[in-house]
Protein backbone atom coordinates (compact mmCIF):
# COMPACT_ATOMS: atom_id res chain seq x y z
CA UNK A 1 0.00 0.00 0.00
CA UNK A 2 1.56 3.46 -1.61
CA UNK A 3 0.71 5.77 1.32
CA UNK A 4 2.19 8.84 0.73
CA UNK A 5 3.21 9.20 4.23
CA UNK A 6 5.63 5.83 3.48
CA UNK A 7 7.69 7.87 0.96
CA UNK A 8 10.76 9.85 2.38
CA UNK A 9 10.72 13.44 1.24
CA UNK A 10 13.43 15.07 -0.24
CA UNK A 11 13.37 18.59 -0.49
CA UNK A 12 15.82 20.14 -3.28
CA UNK A 13 16.96 23.80 -2.63
CA UNK A 14 19.25 26.26 -3.80
CA UNK A 15 19.45 29.69 -6.28
CA UNK A 16 17.95 30.14 -9.42
CA UNK A 17 19.54 27.71 -12.01
CA UNK A 18 21.93 25.96 -10.28
CA UNK A 19 20.46 22.83 -11.63
CA UNK A 20 17.76 21.77 -9.14
CA UNK A 21 15.23 20.26 -11.82
CA UNK A 22 17.63 19.17 -14.30
CA UNK A 23 19.51 16.99 -11.41
CA UNK A 24 15.84 15.30 -10.58
CA UNK A 25 14.80 15.10 -14.76
CA UNK A 26 18.17 13.21 -15.21
CA UNK A 27 17.59 11.29 -11.78
CA UNK A 28 14.14 10.38 -12.24
CA UNK A 29 13.68 10.21 -15.96
CA UNK A 30 16.87 9.79 -17.64
CA UNK A 31 16.97 13.45 -19.46
CA UNK A 32 18.29 16.26 -19.94
CA UNK A 33 17.09 19.85 -21.68
CA UNK A 34 19.79 22.21 -21.98
CA UNK A 35 17.42 25.19 -22.52
CA UNK A 36 16.81 27.07 -18.78
CA UNK A 37 13.15 26.87 -17.91
CA UNK A 38 12.91 28.78 -14.57
CA UNK A 39 10.65 26.55 -11.91
CA UNK A 40 7.36 28.36 -11.62
CA UNK A 41 5.64 26.47 -9.55
CA UNK A 42 6.55 23.64 -6.45
CA UNK A 43 7.02 20.17 -8.65
CA UNK A 44 6.45 16.55 -7.02
CA UNK A 45 7.94 13.13 -8.26
CA UNK A 46 7.02 10.40 -6.98
CA UNK A 47 9.93 7.95 -8.28
CA UNK A 48 9.85 4.46 -6.47
CA UNK A 49 13.31 3.51 -7.23
CA UNK A 50 16.18 0.52 -6.18
CA UNK A 51 19.32 2.03 -4.72
CA UNK A 52 21.81 0.16 -3.14
CA UNK A 53 19.25 -3.47 -3.78
CA UNK A 54 16.62 -1.93 -1.76
CA UNK A 55 13.11 0.24 -3.09
CA UNK A 56 12.24 3.35 -1.89
CA UNK A 57 9.63 4.96 -2.43
CA UNK A 58 10.81 8.85 -2.68
CA UNK A 59 8.74 11.77 -2.77
CA UNK A 60 11.16 14.56 -4.40
CA UNK A 61 10.18 18.23 -4.17
CA UNK A 62 11.53 20.77 -7.09
CA UNK A 63 11.10 24.29 -5.28
CA UNK A 64 10.75 27.55 -7.23
CA UNK A 65 12.73 30.41 -6.23
CA UNK A 66 12.07 30.86 -2.30
CA UNK A 67 13.96 34.02 -1.85
CA UNK A 68 15.88 34.41 1.77
CA UNK A 69 14.64 36.17 4.03
CA UNK A 70 16.38 37.30 7.47
CA UNK A 71 15.50 34.55 10.14
CA UNK A 72 12.84 35.30 12.41
CA UNK A 73 10.47 37.37 9.71
CA UNK A 74 6.90 36.77 9.06
CA UNK A 75 7.91 35.28 5.45
CA UNK A 76 10.49 32.47 6.67
CA UNK A 77 7.97 30.41 8.09
CA UNK A 78 5.15 31.18 5.46
CA UNK A 79 7.67 30.34 2.54
CA UNK A 80 8.64 26.77 4.22
CA UNK A 81 5.65 25.77 5.17
CA UNK A 82 3.84 26.76 1.89
CA UNK A 83 6.04 24.35 0.42
CA UNK A 84 5.86 21.61 2.59
CA UNK A 85 9.41 21.50 3.47
CA UNK A 86 9.37 21.41 7.32
CA UNK A 87 8.62 17.86 7.71
CA UNK A 88 11.01 16.69 5.09
CA UNK A 89 13.15 13.59 5.81
CA UNK A 90 16.12 15.62 4.40
CA UNK A 91 17.45 18.61 2.31
CA UNK A 92 19.32 18.81 -0.78
CA UNK A 93 21.33 21.60 -1.18
CA UNK A 94 22.56 22.48 -4.30
CA UNK A 95 24.74 24.83 -5.85
CA UNK A 96 26.54 25.62 -8.73
CA UNK A 97 30.17 25.17 -8.88
CA UNK A 98 30.93 28.05 -11.23
CA UNK A 99 28.85 30.58 -8.58
CA UNK A 100 30.10 31.59 -5.18
CA UNK A 101 26.98 33.50 -4.80
CA UNK A 102 25.00 30.29 -4.95
CA UNK A 103 27.20 28.59 -2.38
CA UNK A 104 26.19 31.56 -0.01
CA UNK A 105 22.62 31.04 -1.08
CA UNK A 106 22.72 27.63 0.73
CA UNK A 107 24.30 29.07 3.33
CA UNK A 108 21.50 30.59 4.22
CA UNK A 109 18.77 28.49 3.34
CA UNK A 110 20.60 26.08 5.50
CA UNK A 111 20.96 28.63 8.64
CA UNK A 112 16.76 29.11 7.42
CA UNK A 113 16.24 25.46 7.89
CA UNK A 114 18.19 25.40 10.92
CA UNK A 115 15.80 28.11 12.69
CA UNK A 116 13.05 26.52 11.44
CA UNK A 117 12.85 23.74 12.88
CA UNK A 118 14.56 20.73 15.07
CA UNK A 119 16.94 19.03 12.72
CA UNK A 120 17.95 16.26 14.87
CA UNK A 121 18.67 13.74 12.76
CA UNK A 122 17.71 15.46 9.37
CA UNK A 123 19.57 14.73 7.04
CA UNK A 124 21.36 17.72 4.71
CA UNK A 125 23.39 16.68 2.12
CA UNK A 126 25.23 19.36 -0.22
CA UNK A 127 25.49 19.05 -4.06
CA UNK A 128 27.97 21.31 -6.16
CA UNK A 129 26.43 20.73 -9.78
CA UNK A 130 27.78 21.38 -13.42
CA UNK A 131 31.00 19.66 -12.56
CA UNK A 132 31.21 19.62 -16.46
CA UNK A 133 32.09 23.40 -16.32
CA UNK A 134 34.76 22.80 -13.56
CA UNK A 135 37.29 25.13 -15.72
CA UNK A 136 35.04 27.70 -14.86
CA UNK A 137 34.89 26.94 -11.21
CA UNK A 138 34.42 29.76 -8.92
CA UNK A 139 34.73 28.18 -5.19
CA UNK A 140 37.13 25.64 -4.57
CA UNK A 141 36.27 21.79 -4.28
CA UNK A 142 38.57 21.53 -1.05
CA UNK A 143 37.30 24.46 0.63
CA UNK A 144 33.46 23.06 0.58
CA UNK A 145 34.67 19.98 1.37
CA UNK A 146 36.30 20.80 4.35
CA UNK A 147 33.63 23.28 5.44
CA UNK A 148 30.78 21.35 5.02
CA UNK A 149 32.06 17.89 6.31
CA UNK A 150 33.46 19.30 9.49
CA UNK A 151 31.41 21.91 10.39
CA UNK A 152 28.27 21.25 9.11
CA UNK A 153 28.93 17.15 9.70
CA UNK A 154 26.95 16.40 6.54
CA UNK A 155 27.31 14.80 2.76
CA UNK A 156 28.83 16.58 -0.23
CA UNK A 157 28.97 14.89 -3.21
CA UNK A 158 30.27 17.01 -7.06
CA UNK A 159 27.84 15.92 -10.26
CA UNK A 160 26.80 17.10 -13.45
CA UNK A 161 23.09 16.69 -13.91
CA UNK A 162 24.04 17.50 -18.19
CA UNK A 163 26.37 14.69 -18.36
CA UNK A 164 24.44 12.07 -15.52
CA UNK A 165 28.12 12.39 -13.91
CA UNK A 166 27.55 11.37 -10.03
CA UNK A 167 23.49 11.86 -10.07
CA UNK A 168 23.11 8.50 -8.75
CA UNK A 169 25.43 8.12 -7.09
CA UNK A 170 24.40 11.42 -5.11
CA UNK A 171 20.88 9.54 -4.47
CA UNK A 172 23.05 6.54 -2.92
CA UNK A 173 25.30 8.33 -0.81
CA UNK A 174 21.81 9.95 0.31
CA UNK A 175 20.31 7.38 1.40
CA UNK A 176 23.12 5.68 3.28
CA UNK A 177 22.80 9.07 5.54
CA UNK A 178 19.14 8.49 5.53
CA UNK A 179 18.86 4.16 6.47
CA UNK A 180 21.39 5.24 9.43
CA UNK A 181 19.08 7.25 11.12
CA UNK A 182 16.50 5.74 13.46
CA UNK A 183 12.88 6.78 13.00
CA UNK A 184 11.72 5.45 16.39
CA UNK A 185 8.97 3.63 14.33
P1 LIG B 1 17.12 25.21 -11.38
O1 LIG B 1 16.64 26.61 -11.51
O2 LIG B 1 18.03 25.05 -10.20
O3 LIG B 1 16.03 24.19 -11.39
O4 LIG B 1 18.04 24.93 -12.64
P2 LIG B 1 17.70 24.11 -13.99
O5 LIG B 1 17.70 22.65 -13.71
O6 LIG B 1 16.49 24.67 -14.61
O7 LIG B 1 19.00 24.43 -14.85
C1 LIG B 1 19.38 25.74 -15.12
C2 LIG B 1 20.26 25.78 -16.36
O8 LIG B 1 21.49 25.11 -16.08
C3 LIG B 1 19.63 25.06 -17.56
O9 LIG B 1 19.98 25.77 -18.72
C4 LIG B 1 20.31 23.70 -17.54
O10 LIG B 1 20.38 23.15 -18.82
C5 LIG B 1 21.69 24.06 -17.01
N1 LIG B 1 22.32 22.94 -16.28
C6 LIG B 1 21.77 22.17 -15.33
N2 LIG B 1 22.64 21.24 -14.90
C7 LIG B 1 23.78 21.43 -15.61
C8 LIG B 1 25.05 20.78 -15.62
O11 LIG B 1 25.34 19.82 -14.90
N3 LIG B 1 25.99 21.29 -16.48
C9 LIG B 1 25.72 22.34 -17.31
N4 LIG B 1 26.71 22.75 -18.12
N5 LIG B 1 24.53 22.96 -17.32
C10 LIG B 1 23.57 22.52 -16.48
MG1 LIG C 1 14.02 24.50 -11.46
Amino acid sequence: IDSDQQRIKLAVLGAPGVGKSSIIRQFVNQEFNAEYIPTERKHVYLPSVIINDHLYELKIIDCPYIPYFPVNSLYEWTDFRGYGLRNATAYILVYDITSEESFQYIKNIRDQILESRDMHDVPLFVVGNKHDLSDERGISRREVASMVKKHWKCGYIECSAKCNWHVVLLFKELMKTIDHIDYGH
